[in-house]
């Protein structure tokens, strides 16, 4: 299990991308590489939720923290889902996601009102992230 701390440079990231910190504080990361897609916001009753990631997107670094790379941008995805989780509480959220599913006729729905602002959201942190890799470079 992994949690990003608020203070480490990839939560330094999340949170100038508009996490809240309570948000960031509320997930852990599990790998897992059986989910469909490459990851999966799971939302308990207590309003924490486990992020089941898939291994190659959690990877820590030798001082045990998330780097700040591209990765970040699908880490920034399920943070709003954890959000939602927040907003909306544990029947909210699932009974929300699952009619996305259905209505969409789609396990993904990347186009329904639950999923499309978190890949909104992931672009804009996979713009800053390509951003400060070029940045790096120069
Ligand atoms: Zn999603």
């Amino acid at each position: 299990m992994v949690r990003i701390s608020p203070t480490s440079a990839a939560g330094q990231f999340l949170l100038s991308q508009g996490v809240p910190e309570s948000v960031l504080t509320a997930a852990t990361f599990r790998a897992l590489n059986q989910q469909m897609g490459a990851a999966l916001t799971v939302v308990w009753p207590t309003r924490n939720a486990t992020v089941l990631i898939k291994s190659k997107y959690i990877e820590t670094d030798e001082s045990g923290e998330i780097p700040v790379t591209y990765k970040l941008a699908l880490i920034r995805h399920e943070l709003y889902h954890v959000e939602q989780g927040q907003q909306w509480g544990f029947i909210g959220y699932w009974a929300r996601h699952l009619w996305a599913r259905i209505r969409h006729l789609s396990v993904m729905a990347k186009s329904s009102s639950v999923e499309a602002p978190a890949y909104e959201l992931q672009a804009t942190a996979r713009d800053a992230l390509d951003a400060l890799e070029r940045s790096d470079v120069a």
